[in-house]
C-alpha cells in the first residue's frame, strides 16, 4: 500500500480528526500514486494515522475513510458504515425520508445519500469515492431492497476532481417522481429534474416551526423552490400564501404540490425574479403578516462573501420592510461560508437600516440527519431564523 507522510507542522489539524490532507502537507510519498486508489498516511515520524482515498488532481489530495489500522477498505466497510448511519437516523427518528449519508459527517467524504422512502439519491463527489459506487449500491441493496436508486451526480465540484458530471439510474429504471409525506403533507419529489437531489430535507424541521405563527396569517415566501414552505403555512391556517420562484418548472411543481394537499384556493404561485418582485412590492407598500425567505447558497468561495453578505442584507431589508408591525420574518441562509454569527449580525445590520426592533422567537440549524462536526467548521450551513417585528 502507498504511503503518505505528512509534514510535521500540521498534524495537530489531522490528529483532531480532520479528515482532510492538502497536497501542500504532505511532506513525501512512498509508493504509486494511482488516482482515486486507497493510501495510508502517516505522521512525518512514521506513526499510523489513518486510511483514505488519494487524488492528486485534487487541492484536497486525500480524504481518510478511516483511523483504525486493522481496518479494510472493502465493500464490506461500505456495508457497515452504511448501516451505521441508518442505526443513526433511526435512533433520531428520520425514518421515512432523511438524508441518510453526509460526507464527512458521516466518515464517508464526499458522499452523499437521500432517502425519499423506499428510493435512494445518491452523489459521489470526490474520485476515490465514485470507485466505490458499486459497492455503495451494493450496501443499499443489501440493507433496504430499495424500489430505486438513481444517482444525481450532475455537479460542478466533481470537475475539481477530473470527473465528469452525469447523473442516471443505478437501479432498474423507475418512475422517478416520487411522492413524500413529511409532517402530515404531502410532496412531490422530481429525482431527475428537481434541484440538488430532487428536495431539500435540511429543512423539514424547520418547515414545522413556522406552525404557530401562520395562523390566519397573509405569508409571502420569496424563493420558494417547489413551495414547501408556502404548503406548510397553508395547512397551518394562513389565510393566503403567495410564493415566488425563478424557476418555471419550481413553480409548476409548488402548483402541483398546493393541489395535492388541496390548497389550491390559499396557495399562489408565481414564477418571477424574487429580488425585483420584493422592490416591486416596497414600490406598492404591500404589507404582510409573515415573510419566508429560503434563497440559494449566494456564494462557494472566500473571495465572495462581501457581496453574499449584501445580498442577504438587501432582501431581509425589504423582507423587514414588507412586514406589518407584529409580523414575523422567517428567514434562512445556506452559504456554509457564512456563519451563524455573521448571518445573525447582517439581519441585525438591515434591522438597523430599516428601523425596525426585531424580538428572536427561534433561532435553529438544519435537520439533524445533516449531523456537525464540531471540529470541523462550516458544519453548521443552514441557518434558520425566526424574528418578530416588535
Ligand atoms: N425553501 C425551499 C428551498 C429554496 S432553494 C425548500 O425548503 O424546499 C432556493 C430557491 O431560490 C430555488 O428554488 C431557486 O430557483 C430560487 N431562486 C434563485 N434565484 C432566485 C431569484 N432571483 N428569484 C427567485 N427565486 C430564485
Amino acid at each position: 500500500m502507498t504511503k503518505v507522510f505528512l509534514k510535521k507542522q500540521i498534524q495537530n489539524r489531522v490528529l483532531l480528526g480532520h479528515p482532510w490532507i492538502f497536497g501542500n502537507e504532505v511532506g513525501e510519498i512512498k509508493g504509486d500514486v494511482v488516482p482515486g486508489d486507497i493510501v495510508d498516511v502517516h505522521t512525518h515520524q512514521g506513526s499510523f494515522l489513518g486510511r483514505g482515498y488519494i487524488n492528486p488532481q485534487s487541492q484536497i489530495l486525500v480524504r481518510l475513510l478511516t483511523r483504525d489500522k486493522s481496518e479494510e477498505i472493502n465493500p464490506e466497510f461500505f456495508y457497515r458504515r452504511l448501516l451505521k448511519c441508518w442505526e443513526y437516523r433511526q435512533k433520531l427518528g428520520y425514518v421515512e425520508n432523511c438524508r441518510l449519508v453526509f460526507g464527512e459527517a458521516d466518515d464517508l467524504p464526499a458522499l452523499v445519500i437521500d432517502k425519499f422512502n423506499d428510493y435512494f439519491v445518491l452523489q459521489t463527489l470526490a474520485l476515490g469515492m465514485e470507485k466505490w459506487k458499486p459497492a455503495i449500491v451494493e450496501a443499499l441493496n443489501r440493507i433496504f431492497s430499495p424500489k430505486g436508486i438513481y444517482e444525481r451526480n450532475d455537479v460542478p465540484v466533481r470537475e475539481l476532481e477530473g470527473m465528469e458530471q452525469q447523473k442516471g439510474f443505478l437501479s432498474a429504471p423507475f418512475d422517478t417522481n416520487v411522492i413524500i409525506n413529511e409532517n402530515g403533507l404531502k410532496f412531490h419529489v422530481d429525482i431527475v429534474n428537481g434541484q440538488k437531489t430532487g428536495y431539500f430535507l435540511d429543512q423539514q424541521d424547520n418547515r414545522r416551526e413556522i406552525r404557530q405563527i401562520v395562523k390566519d396569517a397573509n405569508v409571502l415566501e420569496a424563493f420558494c423552490y417547489t413551495g414547501t414552505f408556502s404548503c406548510h403555512a397553508g395547512y397551518y391556517g394562513a389565510k393566503s400564501v403567495l410564493g415566488l420562484d425563478i424557476s418555471e418548472h419550481a413553480v409548476e411543481t409548488a402548483r402541483r404540490n398546493a393541489a395535492l394537499n388541496n390548497l389550491q384556493d390559499v396557495c399562489q404561485f408565481q414564477a418571477v425574479n424574487a429580488f425585483d418582485q420584493l422592490k416591486q412590492y416596497t414600490r406598492e407598500d404591500r404589507k404582510f403578516d409573515v415573510v419566508i425567505l429560503d434563497p440559494p447558497a449566494f456564494t462557494k468561495s472566500r473571495e465572495n462573501i462581501r457581496k453574499a453578505v449584501t445580498g442577504y442584507k438587501e432582501i431581509n431589508l425589504r423582507g423587514m420592510k414588507l412586514l406589518n408591525q407584529g409580523g414575523f420574518l422567517v428567514t434562512a441562509s445556506c452559504t456554509n461560508l457564512v456563519s451563524p454569527e455573521l448571518f445573525l449580525e447582517t439581519i441585525d445590520a438591515a434591522a438597523k437600516d430599516a428601523k425596525k426592533r426585531l424580538r428572536q422567537v427561534t433561532f435553529q440549524t438544519q435537520a439533524k440527519d445533516h449531523p456537525i462536526l464540531r471540529n470541523i467548521e462550516n458544519t453548521t450551513y443552514l441557518k434558520f431564523l425566526i424574528v418578530e417585528i416588535a
